[in-house]
C-alpha cells in the first residue's frame, strides 16, 4: 500500500479503538503527539523501504536509508512481523520514555497511538499481492484472501479507488455513530 493509504488506516485504526473502548482523559497535548506519533507509527514498517514516504519527508534521508537498509534486510521482512511489531514498541517505549523529560504529554497514550498505528501497516499490507511475512523469521507470507490474484497491488486502482475511499467512510461513519463521544472529547480541550 502507498504512504497515503497507510496514512489513513492508521488513523482509522486510531478511531476504531477510541470508539470501542472507554477513552481517558486526554489533553489536547497529548492528542496532538499522539496524532503525530500514530502517523509514524503507521509508516515505520516501511522504513525498509529506500523509497519510503518516511526518508522523503526527512533531512538526510538518503544516507538514513543506506545505513538502515542492510539492517532491516529487504522490503518486508522484519519490520513487517510480529517479531518486529514487538521490537519497534520496545524501541519506541525508549525513546518516548527519554522525550517524557521535555514533553508533558501522556506517554502511555502516545506509545499506544504509535502501535495502533504501526499494527493497522501490517494489517492493512496482508491485504496485498506480497503479502505480510507475520511469523518472521519464518519464511511464509500470509495474506487475505489467501489466493494471490485476489489480493490488491499497491497503488493500484482498487487502492486508489476502494480503499482509501472506503476508510474515509468508515471514519465518517464511527464519527456520525459516535458523534457525542467526539463532542464530548473536542470540548474536554475547552
Ligand atoms: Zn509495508
Amino acid at each position: 500500500m502507498t504512504g497515503r493509504t497507510h496514512d489513513l488506516a492508521a488513523f482509522t485504526a486510531m478511531t476504531i479503538v477510541f470508539t470501542t473502548i472507554p477513552t481517558p482523559y486526554i489533553s489536547l497535548a497529548t492528542a496532538l503527539v499522539a496524532f503525530g506519533v500514530n502517523m509514524v507509527g503507521g509508516l515505520a514498517p516501511d522504513i525498509d523501504q529506500p523509497s519510503a514516504k518516511l526518508y522523503s519527508n526527512i533531512r538526510g534521508g538518503k544516507i538514513l536509508s543506506t545505513i538502515i537498509d542492510p539492517l532491516l534486510g529487504s522490503h518486508r521482512l522484519l519490520s513487517h512481523s510480529i517479531v518486529g511489531l514487538v521490537l519497534f514498541g520496545f524501541l519506541a517505549k525508549l525513546l518516548l520514555d527519554v522525550s517524557a523529560s521535555v514533553l508533558l504529554v501522556d506517554m502511555s497514550i502516545v506509545w499506544w497511538a504509535f502501535m495502533i498505528g504501526f499494527a493497522s501497516h501490517l494489517v492493512v499490507d496482508t491485504f496485498t499481492k506480497e503479502g505480510v511475512p507475520w511469523l518472521f523469521p519464518i519464511p511464509i507470507r500470509f495474506g487475505i484472501p489467501p489466493l494471490r490474484f485476489l489480493r490488491l497491488s499497491t497503488g493500484g486502482f482498487v487502492e486508489k479507488s476502494l480503499v482509501f475511499p472506503g476508510l474515509l467512510l468508515v471514519n465518517a461513519y464511527l464519527f456520525f455513530t459516535h458523534y457525542s463521544k467526539f463532542l464530548e472529547f473536542f470540548r474536554s480541550f475547552g
